[in-house]
């Protein structure tokens, strides 16, 4: 690698939401910036103003932020490469084009939208069903390339609604080195003279991509594989605009597969894809969508599972910090088939996670999940007791208020009928002493009400197992939570015993 300054970018188009993808390219690119103490630039790149969605930009620095992975640089951060909106550098990109037209690499192109339909309809033959704009066919069209010079000026001078397009030579080999794929080649031949410049004077993706990277100073760019096809036309507009030798490093990363092949929408709609719930209805499926956020997952597992699906460090292990992900992450690890996304798998992180991180700092991702369920947590320190006492139940932040909402609010439901039918008058008596002892019980501690509780079912003779179900429905409302005697010890006397007593009417 040279000795230049590594400069990253994540240059999503504000489309829509985050997914699983895009979130992983944004960590590569995060990652290795921080390993080559380098800058990682988040640029925007809404130059298709068709296909902006308002929103989703705004969303795109949330998650970013969510997940921790900031950018040095952004519209946002601001930086000296500014702006971080192409459709704020819009008048940059013309001079670029307009060079590429003197040295004879690009062209103008006239046609209207009729005589491109109409070239699509004369030129389809069976074995190509969808004739492209390409070195065939640009010498039957409208353009720079078939008119003469005064004609060219006179449609330039009048205004005629114009594009320009890059000249792809007819029979080339295109090479680069991927990081990822190492040596790949393309035969120019097959593709066509994209637009560089569109009528609005706004540039194409194609464009644009080239010229920022070359303005921004970007050493390396990743991506997703989709644009592997279009990287021959990126190659050969550096090479004319700006020469080989400053050209970034590329890397194109591979597709995250579902459990059976490509992720679909559906799969999106089941797991969450985007990082988290879009505040506005998915245009795709007019629908709100959960996202990973939502649904209960921790930034630290997230970025863990993510940086897994597709990369390890050639050991076998997988629960990796950010700290640990930076050191270790390298390009070269990527494997170019496809990365399959499991959910369960990433619920197994999740679980990790949880498991790992301090109940205190867990406390306040959790807090807000028991908010939306209307439960006020008035007591931090009961919450991070609670949290220790069931995280190992929990596989996302969602579980905690199933597994913990009873020890800050009345069960609303209690499951009598698994209590009923066994029930009797020795029971009924059991529970009787039993709230006679804990209302006397001054060392209110788990162990002590174990003792007290198995000792009195012994002089009772009641079996202990028959009685500790019904004591634990009592308190949680139904078959389930950690050990009875840790939940009694955490509710406290009154309310232990209020529940019993209310459990004993609903009887
Ligand atoms: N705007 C492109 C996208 O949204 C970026 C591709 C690239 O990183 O070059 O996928």
């Amino acid at each position: 690698m040279s000795s230049k300054k590594v400069r990253v970018r994540f240059a999503p188009s504000p489309t829509g939401g985050l997914h699983l993808g895009g979130v992983r390219t944004v960590l590569y690119n995060y990652l290795f910036a921080k390993q080559h103490k380098g800058d990682f630039i988040l640029r925007i790149e809404d130059t298709d103003q068709s296909r902006y969605v308002p929103g989703a930009e705004e969303y795109i620095f949330n998650c970013l932020q969510w997940t921790g992975l900031e950018p040095d640089e952004s519209a946002i951060q601001g930086g000296q490469y500014g702006p971080y909106r192409q459709s704020e550098r819009k008048s940059l990109y013309k001079t670029y084009a307009e060079q590429l037209i003197k040295d004879g690499y690009a062209y103008y192109a006239f046609d209207t939208p009729e005589e491109l339909e109409k070239m699509r309809n004369d030129f389809k033959t069976a074995v190509n069903p969808s004739p492209q704009y390409d070195h065939n066919i640009r010498n039957k069209m409208r353009n720079s390339l078939t008119l003469t010079a005064a004609e060219v000026q006179q449609l330039l001078d009048a205004g005629t609604r114009h594009v320009i397009r890059i000249k792809m030579p007819a029979n080339e080999t295109v090479s680069f080195t991927d990081m990822i794929r190492g040596d790949v080649s393309f035969d120019t031949a097959v593709v066509d003279d994209k637009v560089l410049l569109k009528a609005d004077g706004m540039p194409t993706y194609h464009l644009a991509v080239v010229v920022d990277d070359y303005l921004m100073k970007i050493t390396h760019a990743f991506r997703g594989e989709e644009w592997l096809p279009s990287a021959p036309v990126h190659v050969l507009l550096w090479k004319y605009l700006f020469g080989s030798d400053n050209m970034p490093e590329w890397a194109h990363l591979p597709l995250i597969l579902g459990p059976n092949g490509k992720l679909s929408k559906r799969d999106g709609a089941k797991y969450g894809f985007p990082v988290f719930a879009m505040n506005w209805l998915d245009p795709k499926t007019n629908e709100l969508t959960e996202g990973f956020k939502e649904k209960g997952f921790l930034p630290e597992a997230f970025i863990n599972m993510l940086a897994l699906l597709g990369w390890n460090d050639g050991s076998v292990q997988e629960i990796f910090t950010k700290e640990a992900l930076i050191e270790k992450f390298s390009m070269e690890r990527v494997h170019s088939g496809g990365a399959k996304f499991d959910y369960e798998k990433a619920k197994w992180f999740n679980h990790e996670w949880i498991k790992r991180l301090p109940a205190a700092d867990l406390a306040q991702q959790v807090k807000p999940f028991f908010e939306a369920k209307s439960i006020n947590i008035a007591d931090e320190k009961l919450l991070i007791k609670v949290i220790d006492l069931v995280k190992e139940r929990c596989h996302l932040l969602t579980d905690f208020v199933e597994q913990g909402s009873f020890f800050f609010t009345t069960p609303e439901k209690f499951d009598v009928d698994a209590v009923k039918p066994k029930w009797n008058e020795a029971k009924a008596l059991f529970f009787a002493e039993v709230i006679r002892n804990f209302e006397l019980s001054t060392l209110w501690n788990a162990a002590e009400l174990e003792h007290n509780f198995k000792e009195m079912a012994a002089a009772n003779q009641v079996k202990p197992g028959e009685v500790l179900l019904p004591l634990r429905i009592m308190l949680v409302g139904g078959k389930f939570g950690p050990h009875v005697f840790d939940i009694a010890a955490l509710l406290g006397k009154e309310e232990t015993i209020k529940r019993i007593k209310h459990f004993l009417r609903l009887l």
